[in-house]
C-alpha cells in the first residue's frame, strides 16, 4: 500500500500530523494508499514556501512565465495517459471518460499560455493636459484551490494554470478520496521549470480546509464542491476578508420537445445520465419529456441502461464503472427505495444489473424512475450518481417553470429542431450553462464554467476571462511626466 505525502517547496514532505485517510480502488474495493490529513502547521509551511515564491515569480517576466506554461501544457499532452491511468484507479470512471477529463484540463492550460494576450492593459493618453491615465491587473499573492473527487485532473486545472499564469502561487487542497492525480500535476509543474513554492499540495479534509480559510497569508480561494459546504466556505472567507468563488452542487436537467426523435433523445440521456456514473457536475439527472411520445422515450433509455456494460474502469468493454467509495454507493442506492417509498415508478433497478468484475467494488447499475414529482426527495436532492429521473410536462413554458423553481442552476439542455423553442428556452431558463441539443453543456476554456443560484456562491466563474479577473486585481494610474506643484482645490481636469 502507498504512503502518499504533502507537495512543498517542489519535494515531497511527510507532514507534520499523523492522521491518514484510505484511498480505495473502487472497482475491488481495497485500499491502495493512504494519504496524510494536513492541519495547520502543514498549510503554515505551505504558505510560509507559496509566499516566500510569489515575490520572485509575480516579477518573472510574462515571456518567462508563458515559456514554463507551454512546458508543462506539452508535458500534459505527452503523460495525459498515464494520468488517465491514475484518475481512474482511483476514481474508478472508465480510461476513456478519464482521458476526456485530462483533454478538457489540457484546454485550460492552453488558453492560460495566452496570458501575455489575457493582460494586456488599457491606456488614456491626455486625459488632462499632459496627463495620462492607464490601468493594468496585477497577481494577488497566493491563492488556494480546494477540489472535489469527481475531477481529480479536471477541476485542479480549471484553477492553477490561469492562477500561476498569471503570477499567483497557488495551494492545493484536492480530495482525500482521489489525491494522486493532483501529486502528478506537481510533479509535472517542476519538470517544466516551474519554481519550487509557486505549485504546493496539502493533502486532508475539513481540517486543512479549515486551516486554509483562516490562514491570514492566502489572499484567495477557489472552491468547487457540494452546495452545503460551498456555501459555509464563501461565508467564512469572506469573514476573513478573503476573494472567494465557490461553485456548488447541481441538478440539471434536459427538456426533450416531441418534435425529436425518441431514439435520439434516449440515446443523449443515457449517454449524460449515467457516463462516469452519474458522479458529473454537468449530468443530466432530469429528463423532462413534453408529449405524447413520453412513454416511448422512457422505454428506450430503459432499454438502452439495461444493456450498458458495468466493470472496472480499466476494462475497455466497460461503459460504465463503480461509485467513488462503499459510503457514496450506499447512499445513492438508498435513493431507489426512497424513490418508490415516494411514489415514482421504478422502470429500473441498478441493483439488480450484471456486473463483470471484482464483487468488493462499489458497484451500482444505471436506475431509472418514471413519474416522479418535483415534490419528492429524488427530485430535490443531488443524488449524484446513475439514477435518471422523468418528470412529465405538457408544453416547453411548463418545463421551463419547473426547472427554474429548482434551487440549482448549474446547466439544463433542451433538445428540439424548432429554432423558436430552442431560443425560448436560453433566453428563459434560469442556468449559467444551457445546451441546444447538446446535453452536457460545458463551456470552452476560453468562455468560463459557473452555474447559477445554488450551483455557484460568487459573481466569478471559474476559468476564462473571469479567471483572470479572480486572481488579479486592477490598478489604476493617472501619471503627469513633470512633476506639479498641484493646489488645495480639489483634482479637476483640464
Ligand atoms: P465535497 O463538497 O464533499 O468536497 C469538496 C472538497 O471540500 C473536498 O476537497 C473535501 O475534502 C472538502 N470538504 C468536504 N467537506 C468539507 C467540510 N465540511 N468543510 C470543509 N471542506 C470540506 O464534494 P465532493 O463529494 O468531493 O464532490 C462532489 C460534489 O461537487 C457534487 O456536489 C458536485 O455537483 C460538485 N461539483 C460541482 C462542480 C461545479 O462546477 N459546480 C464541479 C465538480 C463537482
Amino acid at each position: 500500500m502507498k504512503q502518499m505525502e504533502h507537495w512543498l517547496d517542489g519535494k515531497h514532505a511527510c507532514g507534520h500530523g499523523t492522521r491518514t485517510g484510505p484511498v480505495f480502488d473502487p472497482a475491488t474495493g481495497r485500499q491502495t494508499a493512504a494519504v496524510p490529513m494536513g492541519g495547520p502547521e502543514d498549510v503554515n509551511q505551505a504558505v510560509r514556501g507559496a509566499r516566500n515564491a510569489a515575490y520572485d515569480w509575480s516579477r518573472t517576466s510574462l515571456t518567462r512565465r508563458m515559456a514554463v506554461l507551454f512546458r508543462f501544457r506539452q508535458l500534459l499532452e505527452e503523460g495525459s495517459n498515464d494520468l488517465a491511468q491514475l484518475v481512474t484507479a482511483e476514481h474508478g470512471k472508465v480510461l476513456s471518460d478519464s482521458a476526456g477529463e485530462v483533454a478538457r484540463g489540457l484546454e485550460v492550460a492552453d488558453f492560460a499560455c495566452g496570458i501575455a494576450e489575457l493582460l494586456k492593459a488599457e491606456h488614456s493618453l491626455g486625459v488632462s493636459t499632459g496627463v495620462d491615465a492607464y490601468s493594468f491587473r496585477q497577481p494577488l499573492g497566493v491563492v488556494a484551490g480546494i477540489t472535489p473527487f469527481n475531477f481529480p485532473a479536471l477541476v485542479p486545472l480549471w484553477m492553477a494554470p490561469l492562477a500561476i499564469a498569471c503570477g499567483n502561487s497557488f495551494i492545493l487542497k484536492p480530495s482525500e478520496k482521489d489525491p494522486s492525480a493532483s501529486m502528478w500535476l506537481a510533479q509535472c509543474w517542476t519538470e517544466a521549470g516551474l519554481p519550487d513554492g509557486v505549485f504546493q499540495v496539502v493533502h486532508g479534509d475539513k481540517d486543512a480546509v479549515d486551516a486554509i480559510l483562516a490562514h491570514p497569508g492566502i489572499d484567495a480561494v477557489s472552491f468547487v464542491g457540494s452546495t452545503p459546504v460551498a456555501r459555509s466556505i464563501q461565508r467564512q472567507a469572506v469573514s476573513m476578508g478573503k476573494r472567494v468563488q465557490a461553485l456548488g452542487g447541481a441538478k440539471n436537467h434536459l427538456v426533450a420537445m416531441p418534435d425529436v426523435d425518441p431514439d435520439t433523445v434516449a440515446s443523449a440521456l443515457v449517454n449524460s445520465a449515467y457516463g462516469s456514473c452519474g458522479e458529473r457536475c454537468m449530468a443530466v439527472s432530469v429528463a423532462v419529456l413534453i408529449g405524447d411520445g413520453a412513454g416511448q422515450v422512457v422505454e428506450a433509455i430503459r432499454e438502452r441502461a439495461a444493456n450498458l456494460v458495468v466493470g472496472p474502469g480499466n476494462d475497455p468493454e466497460s461503459d460504465m464503472g463503480p461509485l467513488v467509495t462503499q459510503a457514496h454507493r450506499d447512499r445513492v442506492a438508498s435513493y431507489l427505495d426512497t424513490g418508490v417509498r415516494e411514489g415514482a415508478n421504478l422502470v429500473l433497478d441498478g441493483r439488480r444489473h450484471a456486473v463483470r468484475g471484482d464483487l468488493g467494488g462499489f458497484w451500482l447499475g444505471p436506475s431509472l424512475f418514471d413519474a416522479v414529482d418535483p415534490g419528492m426527495s429524488i427530485y430535490q436532492d443531488e443524488i449524484f450518481g446513475p439514477v435518471l429521473c422523468v418528470v412529465r410536462a405538457t408544453t416547453l413554458m411548463e418545463a421551463i417553470k419547473i426547472i427554474n423553481d429548482n434551487p440549482y442552476g448549474n446547466g439544463a439542455a433542451v433538445f428540439t429542431n424548432d429554432m423558436a423553442s430552442a431560443r425560448q428556452f436560453e433566453v428563459e431558463v434560469e442556468a449559467g450553462m444551457v445546451g441546444v441539443n447538446v446535453a452536457i453543456p460545458v463551456p470552452m476554456a476560453f468562455y468560463g464554467f459557473g452555474g447559477w443560484g445554488s450551483s455557484i456562491f460568487s459573481d466569478h466563474d471559474i476559468y476564462g476571462p473571469d479567471g483572470v479577473r479572480f486572481y488579479t486585481r486592477s490598478k489604476k494610474i493617472t501619471s503627469r511626466p513633470l512633476a506639479h506643484r498641484g493646489s488645495l482645490n480639489f483634482p479637476t481636469n483640464q
